[in-house]
């Protein structure tokens, strides 16, 4: 049976519902989901019914809990992100988006990053025959219509919490990792955050600290066509994305230099093995987004029922 004690947690509920912080970020996240969904809409993007459970999903390059459930005999896992469904998706669809919730069993320790909750929902773009390039300037002009956006419509919120609210000069700047660890070490991410006042792109993330399906540079092995956004004022990544591998035999082979279970991809791999065409794209979380708006301590203030790893709650 469980150890909670419900009547604390409801206790805890409600105040945090009643909290006019959670109310005003929730209210400026209304704003940030409908102005990222109109700018993809208005570029040609068509918005797809999320995948909640699934044979196949994110192996992710850091450790979770794994909730896998059996399903008429076989396993199934809830969604970490919906990498490969969207991969498989655009080859006949060409420009989709999904709001997708992810349920990521983050370890303990997570819980005081103030970036990590164990269900978030991040929106999940993917182009067909597009370049790392096409898709970091959506990226940006995204995010300008999206702080626009918030700007014009939640005054009242922005000033209650503080904010300013602007959209930033584009293109924003450009960081290689292996120049980024070089200048600022292991923690560049922090470090690069903190000292920004406008997004950064973290680009040419390695494979050693990626999952294996980014496409690798053709004369650079082992140097991805990827990118990270970060967050300026220390709220660090905002999104992950890519150019993503196609090719069957270097698939396979990005499977087994990750030292990961062949059997576990199958479903995508035997369908990368009758071909598919490259597409690129990226996930930015919504929470992180609202929290950066809304520069607040915890991801967890922007969510009506936030799941905070570690703590079972409504
Ligand atoms: P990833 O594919 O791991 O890069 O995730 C895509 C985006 O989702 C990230 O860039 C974050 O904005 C967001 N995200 C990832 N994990 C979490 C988490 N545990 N809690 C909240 N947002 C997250
Ligand atoms: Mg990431």
């Amino acid at each position: 049976m469980m150890n909670i004690n419900i009547e604390d947690g409801i206790e805890r509920s409600i105040k945090h519902l009643a909290d006019p912080r959670v109310q005003s970020s929730i209210k400026i996240q209304s704003t940030i989901r409908q102005s990222l969904r109109d700018s993809l809409v208005r570029r040609g993007f068509m918005e797809i019914s999320p995948t909640l459970l699934s044979p196949l999903t994110d192996p992710l390059n850091h450790p979770v809990y794994d909730p896998c459930i059996t399903v008429y005999g076989e396993k199934m896992w809830l969604t970490k992100s919906m990498i490969f469904h969207k991969q498989i998706a655009v080859q006949q669809l060409k420009k989709i988006f999904i709001m997708s919730p992810n349920i990521r069993l983050e370890t303990e320790e997570k819980a005081s990053s103030g970036r990590h909750l164990f269900e978030f929902t991040q929106i999940d773009i993917e182009e067909l025959d597009a370049s790392r390039e096409v898709m970091m300037d959506l990226a940006e002009v995204m995010i300008n219509e999206a702080l626009a956006g918030v700007r014009s419509a939640n005054g009242a919120e922005l000033a209650f919490l503080s904010r300013a609210c602007r959209p930033f000069p584009r293109p924003f700047n450009k960081i290689a990792f292996q120049d980024a660890v070089a200048n600022y070490g292991e923690k560049f991410e922090e470090r690069i955050s903190k000292e920004a006042t406008a997004p950064v792109w973290i680009v040419d993330i390695p494979l050693k600290a990626r999952e294996f399906y980014d496409r690798e540079y053709p004369d650079r092995p082992g140097i991805l066509r990827d990118m990270d956004l970060l967050w300026p004022e220390g709220y660090q990544e905002a999104l992950s994305g890519g150019e993503r591998e196609f090719q069957y035999e270097k698939i396979m082979e990005r499977i087994r230099k990750k030292e990961q279970a062949e059997e576990q991809f199958r479903w995508f791999t035997e369908l990368a093995k009758r071909g598919i065409r490259m597409s690129s794209g990226f996930g930015i979380g919504i929470e992180r987004f609202t929290r950066y708006v809304c520069g607040l301590e915890h991801v967890g203030l922007t969510n009506p029922f936030p799941k905070i790893p570690g703590t079972v709650s409504l």
